[in-house]
């Protein structure tokens, strides 16, 4: 399994993942054109997708979703509150999946398991994502961490996780009041400390492939994130941070 983004952050987020036989896309943040030219970058074009799973309505995930799957003919899956929180219901693309939250299900050779999120949309998900070899995880928009959260995220081969916010940063930036609550709420986003901390309590024993991302421009830097991570995180894995405009290219995941 490899896994690569297109970008990561509050302007646009699209991962993909790659099995041997499946290519799944996670969302995707960005209007068709610029998705085809991003996705250039990663040797691949819409027509290589066999999916496209959405974690929340938020634009920066979903804007270019519907847009994307009907010029190209290409499977959604998504939980029936976010369908509705998104304005459709289930008949108005043919492509659409209506997932349940709690239970896993599979595309390709690919095992897809929803992971249930704290975070300000309808019926927000994350997924794990398991093949014959290997097991990766995606956690961003997550306002807090829950137990379910460290017992799935355990035991992960490859990561992509958020890093939102600088507390202090935050708190002291130009963002209106109910912004900054927002943000740094039970519902919003994880910032650098709770990621570090996130890593410290689940089982970080098989990463192999470690990427921080959704890291804000306004109010963190991949500076301030690195400090904080790799000053409380002591894994193994070597840490990269993910980019809004580039994104980062393929990483691979060898067999267990
Ligand atoms: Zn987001
Ligand atoms: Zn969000």
């Amino acid at each position: 399994m490899r896994f690569a983004s297109l970008g990561s952050g509050s302007k646009g987020n699209s991962t993909i993942i790659q099995s041997d036989n499946t290519c799944i896309m996670i969302d995707c943040g960005f209007s068709v054109k610029d998705c085809v030219r991003r996705l250039e970058r990663l040797n691949k074009t819409p027509n290589d997708i066999d999916a496209i799973l959405v974690t929340h309505e938020h634009s920066d995930h979903w804007k270019g979703v519907l847009p994307l799957a009907t010029r190209y003919s290409i499977d959604i899956y998504i939980t029936s509150g976010c369908l509705r929180a998104s304005g459709l219901d289930a008949n108005s693309y043919l492509g659409i999946n209506l997932i349940d939250s709690h239970k896993a299900f599979k595309i390709g050779d690919i095992e897809v398991k929803p992971i249930p999120v704290p975070h300000d949309a309808n019926e927000p998900v994350q997924f794990i994502l398991q093949d014959a070899n290997s097991r990766f995880g995606i956690l961003t928009d997550v306002g807090s961490i829950t137990p379910y959260i460290i017992e799935q995220y355990s035991g992960c081969n490859g990561l992509l996780l958020e890093a939102n916010h600088d507390l202090q940063l935050l708190q002291s930036g130009s963002y209106p009041r109910f912004l900054k609550d927002r943000v740094g709420g039970q519902w919003g986003h994880l910032n650098n400390q709770q990621t570090a901390d996130l890593l410290n309590v689940i089982d970080h024993s098989c990463i192999q492939q470690l990427v921080i991302g959704h890291i804000s421009l306004s109010n963190n830097s991949k500076q301030l994130a690195k400090a904080s991570i790799e000053n409380v995180y002591k894994g193994a894995a070597n840490i990269i941070y993910a980019d809004q405009e580039e994104g980062f290219d393929w990483l691979h995941l060898s067999a267990l």
